[in-house]
């Protein structure tokens, strides 16, 4: 297995373990605690962040079974289409992607990039793409496309180990780690990295989901947690998912101007929203030690 492991790596061309660098924050205040990003968004150009912490073993296992047709779902602008889509193409597997809307007069750059790659794109309606959770229509694909399904955004109890590594990669304890939070597997593989550690997580909701956020986190964990060192902060999702103001935007370029790392308004800007505002309201100590995840998807943003 670590044989298949280095060889899709190395096929993929992918830089991991992904650099940890420490933020200057002199611009928010003084006294504040210290703040280190974890850059799994410089894994790969293509591939960035999480969706490659979620895809592996799942990518590992088709290569093993020489699955040939793998199916999945997303939207749009979908980072876990496209990062699958790549990987597809390297690893010579065929995708099917399912695709919420109907984009043939105007796709998306991302749309373009899968098309380019050879991924087999299947617009659906609202109502179809609502199935996609549904076991009988699951079978249903799985049948038709003769192959394996992979959930939206790649979040699968498989994608918890990869997901962990991120813990596993780290060289220092943090007090906090934080990430950004759409379905939830992202924020549960962190859970389950850190069981035995005294590290608290804090998950930044990136759309409107009370409880629902929650619930999706404690169905991929494999045992029922007390949920005694997580949580997932609801007060920064700008109205929704993808939703934005000018407030969000214009930190998201300071961030940029201030630090040097590129974010986005969708996920990363969120998150470094939210700790940011965080940090000016004191909720940390000053002596804590932050870790921030920055998950990648820069790609989403591109305007056709
Ligand atoms: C998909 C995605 C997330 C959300 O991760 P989940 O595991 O779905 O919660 C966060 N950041 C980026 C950049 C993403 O593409």
């Amino acid at each position: 297995m670590q044989d298949i492991l280095q060889s899709l790596s190395s096929t993929l061309k992918l830089n991991t373990p992904s650099p940890v660098q420490q933020l200057n924050l002199s611009w928010l205040g003084d006294d504040l605690p210290q703040v280190w990003v974890k850059r799994d968004d410089l894994i790969h150009p293509i591939i960035s962040g999480n969706k490659w912490r979620k895809l592996k073993y799942a990518l590992l296992e088709a290569s093993q079974s020489h699955t040939k047709n793998l199916i999945s779902f997303g939207g749009g602008f979908s980072n876990h289409l496209h990062a699958l889509g790549y990987c597809c193409h390297h690893l010579g597997i065929h995708l099917t992607a399912i695709v919420r809307g109907d984009y043939t007069a105007n796709p998306t750059p991302m749309l373009q990039d899968l098309h380019n790659w050879g991924v087999d794109i299947k617009y659906v309606d609202r109502k179809t793409y609502q199935k996609r959770n549904e076991a009988a229509y699951l079978a249903e694909l799985a049948e038709y496309y003769q192959g394996t399904v992979i959930p939206e955004g790649g979040s699968q109890h498989q994608a918890l180990n990869g997901v962990s590594e991120v813990i596993s990669e780290l060289n220092e304890h943090y007090d906090y780690i934080l990430c950004p939070v759409g379905s939830g597997g992202t924020l549960a593989g962190l859970i389950h990295g850190t069981q035995s550690m005294q590290t608290r997580l804090i998950g930044v909701a990136v759309l409107k989901g009370q409880e629902y956020l929650e619930d999706l986190v404690k169905e991929l964990l494999p045992h029922p947690t007390n949920q005694a060192n997580w949580q997932i902060n609801h007060q920064y999702h700008f109205g929704g998912y993808a939703k934005r103001n000018s407030e969000l935007v214009e930190f998201c370029n300071q961030f940029s101007n201030q630090t040097g790392i590129e974010i986005e308004p969708v996920y990363s800007g969120k998150l470094f929203f939210a700790l940011c505002d965080m940090l000016k309201q004191g909720a940390f100590s000053p002596q804590d030690k932050i870790l921030a995840i920055h998950t990648g998807g820069l790609q989403g943003t591109r305007s056709s």
